[in-house]
């Protein structure tokens, strides 16, 4: 088989209780030529997550010299801190021939749109919206205004659904990893990602 010249961008969005970190992991675990781009961050570690692992942890200071020095494929302002894609890493794998998938919000995928227009943007959205919050009570760490939060955040996010590609409904994780696969796989057979099966006949 001949190796795709350019690796395919992948964003995957999705309200906070969704469950997309989830399947993301299905994901990575059948998909394991994906490389899951690291995010920089300014908001503090959780408890259980690692420095390079879920986020490159910086501050302020140091996030705001990236900017300025350009390193960032996107980046945007959350619940009050920065998150952003390091464009070297991205454009290093891509040109590698590996497919690069990034996890971040509808601000950050707008702004990749608009660069890369060849992104496959995918949107995960939970059965129902009463589902969601459900969800968001179940985790039960959060304090009722903390959800109100987020419920009001998830549906402004809604608003920019009709800028992806793809709906992804996140009832079952296998099922949502699948339906991704399937995207993915059904994107990598576009002719213009296949021209290199045809090239010089
Ligand atoms: P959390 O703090 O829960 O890990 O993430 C909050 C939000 O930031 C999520 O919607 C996540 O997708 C998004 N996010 C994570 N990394 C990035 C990034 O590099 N850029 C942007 N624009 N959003 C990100």
């Amino acid at each position: 088989m001949k190796k795709k010249t350019r690796g395919q961008l992948i964003v995957l969005s999705g309200p906070s209780g969704v469950g997309k970190s989830t399947v993301i992991s299905e994901l990575l675990s059948e998909r394991t030529d994906i490389y899951f781009s690291v995010s920089f961050t300014t908001r503090q570690p959780r408890v259980g997550e690692a420095d390079g692992v879920n986020y490159h942890f910086v501050t302020r200071e140091e996030f705001e010299q990236m900017i300025a020095n350009e390193e960032l494929l996107e980046y945007a302002e959350y619940v009050h801190n920065y998150y952003g894609t390091s464009l070297k890493v991205i454009r290093e794998k891509l040109d590698a021939g590996i497919d690069v998938l990034l996890d971040i919000e509808v601000q950050g995928a707008a702004k990749v749109r608009a660069k890369c227009p060849d992104a496959v943007l995918i949107f995960i959205v939970p059965p129902s919206f009463e589902e969601l919050s459900r969800r968001l009570h179940r985790r039960a760490t959060d304090q009722e205004e903390v959800i109100q939060g987020r419920l009001r955040k998830a549906r402004e996010e809604y608003q920019q659904i009709c800028n992806y590609d793809y709906l992804v409904v996140n009832d079952k994780v296998s099922a949502a990893a699948e339906e991704i696969i399937a995207i993915l796989t059904a994107e990598g057979c576009r002719t213009k990602n296949r021209m290199n099966f045809v090239e010089g006949v």
